[in-house]
């Protein structure tokens, strides 16, 4: 569960999110939507603590961790909290970040074994399980370079997913794929996002894919929820003037 308590973020005097409160709930899949700038992005990059909040607290289940970080150096409870948020968390970016010197096992595998402790052939038995589940299985010991787009992002899911996250962000992730590639992208996302239990937050600018898969989509505007509802509701028949002229723009 992930709550957002009055947060605050800006850049200068560029104030990015604006007293935003909300919360999604365990399981939830949830879709971030609305214009260039209005702050979508900079909320998955305070839940990775590539940011820090000015003022309010992000909650992680009970760690309210972005709180912890902002108060400067960190007590050793402020740490366990940030370590307890953060390890429950994963991301996958618009660019694919894959470690290019490792093969796409090697890929899955790194962070299991250096991080949670796995053993090597656990490892590699639950990635081939990840890279069958997207497609990829006869790819195990290509380089990320020999991939397309789509494949390389699809082996950055599988690989956010060997870390057996309870939320999973998505920042525009197929906005950097050639159209022919986007498809196949989206679709292991929708069967993700149907067939597990995953907290997911989710940004992206495919309004059919937000359509299938989001329990709730968040309309945003200047750093502040300017409407929220079920995608019906929000797709058929929105209440705001903006997302009304923000949905014709972008259907
Ligand atoms: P888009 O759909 O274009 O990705 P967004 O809704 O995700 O937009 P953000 O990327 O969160 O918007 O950006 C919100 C605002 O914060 C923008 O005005 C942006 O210029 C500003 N901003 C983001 N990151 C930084 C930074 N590191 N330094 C200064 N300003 C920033």
């Amino acid at each position: 569960k992930i709550r957002f308590e009055d947060v605050v973020k800006q850049f200068g005097d560029n104030v990015v999110l604006d007293h935003l409160n909300f919360t999604v709930d365990r399981g939830e899949k949830v879709t971030l939507i609305g214009p260039s700038g209005s702050g979508k992005t900079t909320i998955l990059r305070l839940l990775m603590t590539l940011e820090k909040v000015n003022e309010g607290v992000i909650w992680v289940d009970d760690d309210p961790f972005s709180h912890e970080m902002r108060k400067g150096a960190l007590t050793p409870a402020s740490e366990k909290y940030l370590r307890q948020a953060r390890r429950k968390i994963g991301m996958v970016f618009q660019h694919f970040n894959l470690f290019p010197n490792m093969t796409v096992i090697e890929n899955l595998t790194e962070g299991p074994v250096h991080v949670l402790g796995r053993s090597k052939d656990e490892a590699v038995d639950r990635g081939r399980k990840l890279l069958d589940m997207v497609g990829l299985a006869e790819k195990e010991n290509a380089h990320p370079s020999q991939l397309s787009g789509g494949q390389q992002q699809r082996v950055a899911i599988a690989r956010a997913l060997a870390m057996d996250p309870e939320i999973l962000l998505l920042d525009e992730v197929t906005s950097a794929l050639d159209p022919e590639l986007v498809v196949g992208v989206l679709n292991v996302l929708r069967d993700i996002a149907h067939s597990t239990d995953i907290t997911m937050l989710i940004v992206t600018h495919e309004m059919q894919f937000a359509r299938d898969v989001s329990d709730r989509i968040l309309m945003f505007d200047k750093g502040r929820i300017i409407e929220e509802g079920a995608p019906e509701q929000i797709f058929t028949e929105p209440r705001n003037d903006r997302t009304r002229t923000f949905l014709h723009a972008v259907i």
